[in-house]
């Protein structure tokens, strides 16, 4: 029964595995995401508990759906022109922020309003602080001709780890901005995401390649700026993976990408519409904005634009906040760190070790699932843990894996040796150590069952008593030793030529007995007959590499004329194994 439950368990298992490879395009693509998705319920539920503080002074001027709205109504237009965003600059810039990032990228205008261009271009002449993004693709050369772009543009990038392959990396196309952008700063930082498989944006690269050279993340440039870092020192990627930008650790993943850690849902990051700053630009409201010392991502949150991502702990999150969350992670130093497969088998080693001494150990089986199971569920506490204080993602879904094969694994062996345990006990309670037969509680339990169904089923049963003739005598002669043997072959013989129906027992001393179900009376003679010839025609081999020939007597009782009771039937079988020793013996009766 459990035997049958266990397999079956293990069936279905398996199968599910098979079919979800299958479906997946690998098996480990599945074990991928179903881990990602674990980082991304650790994730929520820190952020949800507010765990992770972001830092107050990144702040979104967001270009929200309002702001859409009061552009179109006041300037007729959209896009907004590029003079107002100067204007916006030249206003936050009275108030000393650290710096002021555009996640926007001015690209050629459909109206080309020279001027409008050229008063955002003078932006970037004027401040030093302010900066613009472009982006790397693949797109086909016909949408695109492969730029290039000017060096003080690219880092100094090396990759000193076997474990990062930058290919991910690697685009062959850019979309620029307007050339006199391009010339008038360096400030241009690129904003590709990194997604997942699924779709979930996790991580973001720190730069990429392009024609031969390396282009920063705008997040990064901007998060060196804070950190009065020089973008134009070495990026180095050391041997264990981790980078240092002044006095913090990078870890960077194996595809060059770094995970972020999330403060929130979409709007953590303080979001001042974008309409309310034009009006303040404009002198046509009295708000007054103050953002020293602050760095300020302008970039769009309305759902008509757009700009929209799926992060772990929301669904709908505007790009311009990962960029925010990017500068924040790099600011503080934040970034998970993601243990090395090497470890998660370690831990998946443990955690099975762990659990097969739960099952062996334990008698009960609930018990030791109940242990194993909250075990399983420290462990995931554990790991939730280890990201809230030390931002490590530590794998579940593999590790447990590995604890659930040895789980089951262990149930069907320890159930497979228990059985033969059972097996060999049963064997030794009912033979005989030194004949093999069946033992003489063997024998009166089957006499009686079968009795009894002979009677209910009105089915012939016989029982034959053998003795061997002689025995004391052959005892004396050859010693004890050589009677051990002859009793041994003698057994076998009579095991040999009987049917398998056919129970054959050591009644006690050198007597035995064999009960014969559905074997009628004249019948069982027979067999009696074929048997006492041949022991007798056998020569059995004693210990001291002698030979020598045994007789046997036989009495045969059959069920209904003999009797129907275990005891008449052996009482008969004696009787007439009596008169066939006073007959002259190796004879039956
Ligand atoms: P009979 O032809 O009348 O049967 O003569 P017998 O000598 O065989 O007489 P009986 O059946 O009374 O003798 C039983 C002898 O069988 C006694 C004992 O020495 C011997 N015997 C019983 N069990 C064992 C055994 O396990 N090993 C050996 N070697 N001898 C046994
Ligand atoms: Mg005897
Ligand atoms: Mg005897």
């Amino acid at each position: 029964m459990l035997k049958k439950f266990l397999y079956t368990l293990w069936i279905i298992i398996l199968s599910l595995f098979v079919l979800l490879s299958i479906k997946n395009g690998s098996f480990f693509t599945f074990i991928e995401d179903m881990e990602n998705r674990t980082f991304d319920i650790r994730q929520t539920a820190l952020a949800n508990a507010g765990i992770k503080k972001h830092n107050p002074n990144i702040v979104i001027v967001a270009i929200d759906d309002a702001s859409y709205e009061y552009i179109l109504d006041n300037y007729g237009e959209w896009p907004l022109k590029r003079d107002i965003y100067a204007k916006v600059t030249d206003y936050i810039q009275q108030t000393n922020p650290q710096s002021i990032a555009f996640d926007l990228m001015f690209v050629n205008s459909i109206k080309n309003d020279i001027g409008a261009d050229k008063a955002l271009v003078d932006i970037f002449k004027k401040y030093d602080n302010v900066y613009t993004s472009m982006n790397l693709d693949d797109q086909s050369e016909e949408l695109r001709i492969a730029e290039n772009l000017p060096d003080k543009l690219s880092i100094n990038f090396q990759n000193k780890s076997k474990q990062i392959d930058l290919g991910y990396l690697e685009y062959t196309n850019c979309r620029v901005i307007l050339s006199q952008i391009i010339d008038a700063t360096s400030n241009i930082g690129m904003i590709n995401v990194l997604r997942g498989d699924d779709g979930v944006l996790r991580k973001m690269p720190l730069a990429l390649q392009y024609k031969d050279k390396y282009y920063p993340q705008l997040g990064l440039k901007v998060a060196l700026n804070a950190m009065g870092l020089d973008y134009k020192k070495n990026f180095i990627i050391e041997k264990n993976s981790k980078m240092t930008l002044g006095n913090k650790t990078i870890s960077i993943d194996t595809d060059g990408g770094v995970i972020l850690n999330w403060y929130g849902p979409a709007g953590t990051f303080e979001n001042i519409p974008l309409y309310k700053i034009i009006k303040a630009a404009e002198g046509k409201s009295d708000e007054h904005f103050d953002f020293n010392n602050k760095i300020i991502y302008f970039g769009a949150t309305a759902a008509s634009l757009f700009d929209i991502k799926t992060v772990p702990v929301d669904k709908v999150y505007p790009g311009v906040e990962v960029q925010a969350t990017y500068v924040n992670n790099l600011l503080d130093g934040n970034l998970i760190h993601k243990t090395s497969p090497f470890s998660n088998i370690i831990i998946g080693l443990i955690l099975a070790l762990t659990t097969i001494l739960c099952v062996v150990r334990i008698p009960s089986m609930p018990v030791a699932l109940g242990l194993s199971v909250t075990i399983y569920a420290g462990y995931i506490m554990l790991t939730y843990y280890t990201m809230k204080f030390f931002n490590t993602w530590i794998e579940i879904v593999s590790p447990l894996m590995m604890a659930l094969v040895a789980f089951i694994f262990t149930v069907i062996i320890k159930y497979l040796i228990k059985s033969r345990d059972f097996d060999q006990q049963y064997k030794l309670a009912t033979t005989d150590g030194l004949t093999e037969l069946y033992n003489h509680r063997y024998f009166q339990e089957q006499l009686k069952l079968q009795t009894s169904y002979s009677k209910r089923y009105n089915q012939p049963l016989s029982l034959i008593i053998i003795d061997i003739d002689y025995f004391k005598k052959f005892n004396d002669t050859y010693g004890h030793q050589s009677g051990d043997a002859v009793l041994k072959q003698v057994a076998s013989e009579l095991k040999k030529n009987v049917r398998a129906a056919d129970i054959v027992c050591r009644y006690g001393g050198e007597e035995m007995s064999i009960i014969l179900p559905n074997t009628g009376y004249e019948e069982a003679v027979n067999i009696a007959n074929k048997l006492c010839t041949i022991i007798a025609s056998k020569k059995c081999k004693l210990s001291n590499n002698r030979e020598s020939n045994v007789t046997i007597s036989l009495g045969v009782s059959g069920f209904g004329a003999d009797g129907q009771t275990p005891k008449e039937l052996i009482e008969s079988a004696d009787k007439r194994l009596y008169n066939a020793k006073e007959n002259g013996r190796n004879r039956v009766n």
